[in-house]
């Protein structure tokens, strides 16, 4: 694997076999590794020798992916999870201690938030939730006890941006530590560590694998000790990525460059149609230069992402009947896929909020999300247009 590589190389070659042998890394489909003898066992145990144990701990398929997750973000190891909210409670759990504090996104993913407000606080951790596009908002919200600051940019469903580069060096500042959401943008539009973030989580459920048939997620670091911390805490949280959806989405990676590609082509073309049209209110979507933070997400980001929301001049009556008569894009929750989804926030993503959390996190009733697909442009276009008719 040749660091210097571009993400799209790494797409296809990072983790794949480099000597005599198959192409592909193939599946090992083990749950424990026979050792040489007692003493081998025994040197694996202790860490004398590294090799392969069980593999909860460690298996080859997964190292290979996860070699793959840390070349795509510019980061020096991955940790493969059984899903995204496994990456997001194990990346906070595990670096958190009762009595400490957290800040996280106002606009974020429905289940992250709930996590911190409605389970870690059982554990003395506290959270703020903060609009953390405005670098004011978070330095106030900032206590003795911040350990971690958690950010989602874009954001879920608003896709508010928030200024990674500012917030590290805040957060440094403060001997706090960054971690970052890249699930809506996927290494390929951005890359938080290398913009100062400590770690980076993902749904692998979303996009890097892409093909809506596999629930996964990942944490990647640049740092040696916060792996052996995260390693450590993953294989006693237990949330590890089996050997066979590992295989699955390093094969969904092969394409993410050029899905992301078509992705940000046709999210563009659906938001500028949107915009225009008469029953459309306004357009969430950090492509269009109605975006309040248009500038930043051209410095940040590399393209747009696939994801747009949108609110109706008729609120939440007309996106109901909108969603029901899309007939391409189908009604369902997820997004990051190949084909294209519709959903409504309020009663579906973020219904586990409470309403004073999606008001303050600007999820109204009328707003409804689509995740934009990489099938005909004009096929898309077609099928909203005759919804919103
Ligand atoms: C989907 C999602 C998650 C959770 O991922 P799962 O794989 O569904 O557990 C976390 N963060 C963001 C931004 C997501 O979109």
């Amino acid at each position: 694997m040749n660091p210097d590589h571009k993400p799209a190389t790494h797409c296809v070659h990072a983790g794949q076999p480099e000597t005599e042998g198959p192409v592909v890394t193939p599946i090992v489909a083990t749950s424990t590794f026979r050792f040489r003898d007692a003493d081998h066992g025994a040197a694996l145990f202790a860490g004398r020798e590294t090799g392969y144990i069980y593999t909860r701990m460690l298996n080859p398929t997964v190292k290979a992916f996860e070699d793959c997750l840390a070349a795509l973000e510019g980061g020096t190891h991955g940790l493969a999870t059984a899903s995204g909210m496994a990456a997001v409670s194990t990346a906070i759990a595990g670096l958190g201690s009762a009595g400490d504090h957290v800040i996280c996104s106002k606009a974020v993913y429905g289940p992250t938030c709930t996590f911190l407000t409605d389970f870690l606080s059982r554990f003395g951790v506290e959270s703020s939730m903060v609009d953390t596009t405005d670098l004011d908002k978070v330095r106030a919200a900032f206590r003795p006890s911040t350990k971690l600051v958690v950010i989602e940019t874009p954001g879920n469903p608003t896709l508010a941006i928030s200024d990674i580069a500012a917030l590290a060096g805040l957060v440094r500042e403060r001997g706090a530590r960054l971690i970052v959401d890249n699930t809506f943008m996927s290494p390929i539009l951005q890359q938080p560590l290398r913009l100062g973030a400590d770690v980076v989580i993902h749904s692998l459920t979303k996009f890097l694998n892409g093909h809506a048939d596999v629930i996964g997620g990942a944490i990647i670091v640049k740092d040696e000790e916060l792996y052996r911390l995260y390693r450590r805490a993953l294989n006693h949280y237990g949330g590890v990525l089996s050997p066979f959806e590992s295989f699955l989405v390093h094969r969904g990676i092969k394409s993410l460059a050029l899905r992301m590609q078509r992705h940000c082509e046709n999210a563009q073309a659906i938001a500028e149609f949107l915009e225009s049209h008469p029953a459309v209110e306004r357009v969430h979507f950090p492509g269009l230069a109605s975006h309040p933070q248009y500038e930043l997400a051209r410095r940040q980001m590399s393209g747009p992402g696939g994801v747009i929301s949108f609110e109706l001049r008729g609120g939440f009556d007309a996106g109901r009947r909108m969603m029901n008569a899309t007939r391409l894009c189908a009604l369902a929750v997820s997004l990051g896929g190949v084909e294209s989804l519709i959903q409504h926030p309020a009663s579906m993503t973020h219904a586990g909020m409470t309403e004073d959390q999606r008001c303050e996190a600007g999820i109204t009733e009328g707003l409804v999300r689509v995740s934009v697909g990489i099938e005909d442009v004009g096929d898309i276009r077609a099928d909203l247009e005759q919804a919103l008719a």
